[in-house]
């Protein structure tokens, strides 16, 4: 089982039985592939493939892959890893949606930009971790920051658990998150990493991220780099 499309097949079947088992419908959730650290003609593979929504972690990583990738028409890219206020602007000419706002300042600075953009909130809900992330304390403030900025359009909340490789570990995340979002009245959930996407499906995800499975293990930079 090596080629990408075995893979694609995997993943796709792990999600098919996951929605099965929650009562839920297949088209209530995106695949987000995440192609940090992999080259540009492997999302052209995968864009042929079929795929369409891919997850980039590094605004200067994905700015030298996008002249590559100007003919995949129908590709919406999101980014996945912490953006810095300083890239704000360079990050609003590579993606479409933003996952990981988590700050007005942030928010402040895409909504210059002038282009329409998707905004998710990164939530951090453990101290354990990245730094990355809003508290779910400093949620009402920022989503009301984030609604009062034209250009944004806030759909939903994201979050990454500190990595562990049991799944039942980082399901009370999922559903602590999903909570949040219907507090909050916010429809969409990025949620779920390969190893644990069946869990935060049936907690309610409407975007998993995965890369490894689909991918394999990501390069590791050479040493002379
Ligand atoms: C790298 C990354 C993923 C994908 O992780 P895999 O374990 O390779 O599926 C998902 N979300 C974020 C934020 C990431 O940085």
């Amino acid at each position: 089982m090596n080629t990408l499309q075995e893979r694609i097949d995997q993943v796709e079947s792990r999600i098919q039985n996951a929605v099965r088992r929650s009562g839920r419908a297949r088209d209530e959730i995106t695949l987000v592939a995440v192609t940090k650290k992999f080259p540009a003609a492997v999302i052209c593979e995968a864009y042929s493939l079929g795929l369409r929504a891919f997850g980039e972690n590094y605004v200067q990583e994905f700015a030298e892959k996008r002249p590559a990738l100007s003919g995949l028409a129908e590709a919406q890219f999101h980014l996945i890893g912490h953006l810095q206020s300083n890239k704000a602007r360079q990050a609003t000419e590579l993606f479409q949606t933003m996952e990981t706002v988590d700050s007005e300042k942030l928010a402040r600075r895409l909504n210059e930009s002038e282009k329409r953009l998707e905004v998710m909130i990164e939530v951090k809900l453990s101290p354990e971790g990245t730094k990355a992330g809003a508290d779910p304390e400093e949620l009402p403030a920022l989503i009301d920051a984030i609604r009062a900025c034209p250009n944004l359009r806030l759909t939903g909340l994201m979050t990454m658990p500190p990595w562990n490789p049991d799944p039942e570990t980082t399901r009370p995340f999922f559903r602590r998150l999903n909570e949040l979002a219907r507090i909050h009245q916010l429809p969409k959930l990025s949620m779920g990493m390969s190893h644990d996407l069946e869990a935060a499906i049936e907690e309610g995800a409407t975007h998993i991220r995965v890369g490894t499975a689909l991918f394999g293990p990501r390069p590791k930079p050479s040493a002379d780099e």
